[in-house]
């Protein structure tokens, strides 16, 4: 499959801000539908990330690893050579993801799906989301430790529970929604200790980074959309408290995938700016 990378810059990149020192590898798939591919990172200090550059007509490199099942729920492929001495704990790490995000979500998958461990040979991480062919994959090598791998896939693991739960709506829903419910439901994976994504939004604010929630992340960089992704788990994590989970059920089918294409005067009565002025003030409490 075609794949246009965004490339991270060369050499060595040295983070003082851990919070929101995060690798996006931002994948797009021209004519296929926004959440088909899901874009990622990881919670953790960023990694380096040596300046190969990749053909944007590259195609993905081959698993080699066979696909063997976990149990009901999942089969795990890893690439040959990765992971190889970690197998058993990779396993045991991904079967709690899986439960950690459905229990958080709310949701059991529909069917199994696949999860794919890739040997990205230039080290760049990143994750991808074919809900509709339910297969989710992390990219990742052997000098990135297994745990950020699973952090990612905790992400991943969302966006096929999004499908499940929201049916084919889920492939055009507004990026605010998706993106922000597969981190939200990522919770632990991604709070760096964190209790929550409003605490972690509001530390990210006062370290100087906030952006309009209706912002696109494409060509903004990478700081940006980091900061994005944790802004609209906080918005859901709002949504949700303060309207119930019902309401956000309704808004989610409605999106038309730009970030604030939703619904939100159809089921909250308030546009997209007064809930999120609303969101503000609850930061702020
Ligand atoms: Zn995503």
């Amino acid at each position: 499959m075609r794949t246009y990378q965004q490339q991270y810059p060369p050499l060595v990149i040295v983070v003082a801000v851990v919070s929101i020192a995060i690798l996006i590898i931002l994948i797009i798939r021209p004519g296929e539908p926004a959440q088909r591919m899901i874009s990622h990172w990881s919670p953790e200090p960023m990694i380096t990330r040596p300046d190969v550059p990749i053909d944007p007509l590259d195609t993905p490199p081959p698993i080699s690893g066979a696909l063997i099942p976990v149990d009901d729920t999942f089969d795990l492929q890893v690439s040959d050579g990765l992971y190889d001495s970690e197998r058993d704990a990779l396993t045991d790490e991904i079967q709690r993801a899986v439960a950690y995000a459905s229990n958080r979500f709310g949701a059991s998958p529909n069917d199994r799906f696949t999860v794919s461990v890739i040997h990205d040979k230039s080290c760049g991480m990143h994750g991808l989301a074919y809900t509709d062919v339910r297969n989710i994959q992390v990219y990742t090598c052997p000098n990135i430790s297994r745990n950020r791998a699973v952090a990612i896939l905790a992400h991943e693991i969302v966006h096929q529970l999004e499908h499940d739960y929201y049916g084919p709506a889920h492939l055009h829903t507004d990026l605010i929604l998706s993106e922000g419910m597969a981190t939200w439901g990522a919770g632990e994976y991604w709070l760096n200790g964190h209790a929550d994504f409003r605490s972690f939004v509001d530390a990210q604010r006062q370290g100087g980074l906030f952006y309009p929630l209706a912002t696109h992340y494409s060509g903004l960089g990478i700081a940006a959309m980091n900061a994005l992704y944790y802004q609209w788990a906080s918005f859901v994590e709002f949504l949700i408290q303060t309207y119930g989970r019902e309401s956000f059920d309704q808004l989610y089918i409605t999106g038309q995938s730009n970030p604030g294409s939703a619904d939100y005067v159809g089921v909250y009565g308030k546009s997209l700016e007064e809930l999120e002025q609303e969101w503000i003030s609850w930061i702020d409490r």
